[in-house]
């Protein structure tokens, strides 16, 4: 329960991890309205970095902050969405600096950084543990309306297998508070502006597929972004649609942050483990959905790529 988690703390800082994505921002919003609703003499406070424009539509965004205060300290650090301690990006200095850590997330790649935690590797979506740990009579329509934009996201609309009936459990009591769902959905969701879908036909365009039509790659470089007026946070779901194609059991895909530095997303059907091979390259996320960072060309890295890849589909037992 949340009350075992805050104790005594007066000052609470909220952070998830850097190029928040709608279960991060969805559960340090949904978190946040909760402790401003029902423990009135506390302080809470979120930090995240800059947000996708589609999720600006939740409640209370504007209260975010994008950087600390001069001599700002917290009693209590609450770490969310987040798998290790670098990828809370700037909010890290809080976590230094804070009375008590916990940390509440479904990365089965969580080492478990800070002092306590709550970690379910099978959960859908840190939004789901939020929900568990929350009163469900003193939930206000604009945590539910947080909270249920975080499940649909980390779900892809309750699609993947890590929408359990828990989690339908949970979306359904989240939606009687009068959630409206299905324009949720579309909002912040499907629709795409005209560039991020010009940007998403490119990189389907350009994709190929390779290891006997395993595996499907595509890339967009920095000059291409720029010729579409796209950046990072215009990426969202190229990923999921080149991991439908079919007879394809991993995706790739990646775009240039730096020249030759690439952020790389990488998705799974169902045999590999692509968390495995993630952490094997210093990233991490999901057995189904990770990501990384990796220096080199396109080439290089699809290469360094397909052989951890072929070495798992040769042995699905070892790595
Ligand atoms: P993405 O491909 O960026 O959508 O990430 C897929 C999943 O892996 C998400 O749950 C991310 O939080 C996680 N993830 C992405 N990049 C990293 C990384 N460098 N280290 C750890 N986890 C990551
Ligand atoms: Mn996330
Ligand atoms: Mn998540």
């Amino acid at each position: 329960m949340l009350n075992k988690i805050l104790k005594d703390a007066k000052t609470i800082a909220i952070g998830g991890h850097i190029r928040p994505d709608g279960d991060c921002v969805g559960s340090c919003m949904g978190l946040y309205q909760y402790i401003r609703d029902n423990y009135k003499d506390r302080k809470a406070d979120v930090y995240l970095e800059d947000i996708p424009e589609s999720l600006k539509c939740l409640p209370a965004v504007d209260m975010i902050r994008h950087e600390i205060p001069a001599d700002e300290r917290y009693d209590l650090f609450i770490s969310l969405d987040c798998g290790d301690k670098e990828r809370l990006g700037f909010s890290g200095a809080l976590f230094d600096t804070a009375g008590r850590t916990y940390c509440i997330d479904h990365h089965i790649s969580n080492l478990g950084f800070a002092q306590e935690d709550y970690i379910v590797p099978d959960a859908s979506s840190t939004s789901e543990l939020v929900y568990n740990l929350l009163e469900d009579e003193k939930i206000s329509l604009d945590t539910a309306t947080a909270l249920y934009l975080g499940i649909v996201h980390d779900t892809g609309v309750f699609q993947y297998s890590c929408a359990t009936p828990s989690t339908f459990r949970a979306a359904a009591r989240l939606l009687e508070k009068g959630v409206d769902g299905p324009k949720l959905i579309q909002d912040t969701f499907y629709e795409k502006t005209y560039a991020q879908n010009q940007i998403l036909g490119r990189a389907l365009l350009e994709s190929i597929l390779f290891m006997d039509k395993t595996c499907i790659a595509s890339y967009v470089t920095k000059k291409t972004m720029d010729f579409y007026g796209v950046g990072v946070k215009d990426m969202d779901g190229i990923v999921s649609q080149l991991r439908l194609t079919k007879g394809v059991e991993v995706a790739i895909f990646m775009y240039e942050v730096e020249t030759n530095v690439y952020k790389v997303s990488l998705r799974s059907k169902d045999r590999i483990d692509v968390c495995k091979i993630a952490r094997y390259f210093g990233g991490g996320g999901h057995r189904k959905a990770a990501g990384l960072t990796m220096a080199g060309t396109y080439r290089d890295v699809i290469n360094n790529l397909s052989e951890r890849i072929e070495a798992q589909m040769e042995n699905p037992q070892g790595r």
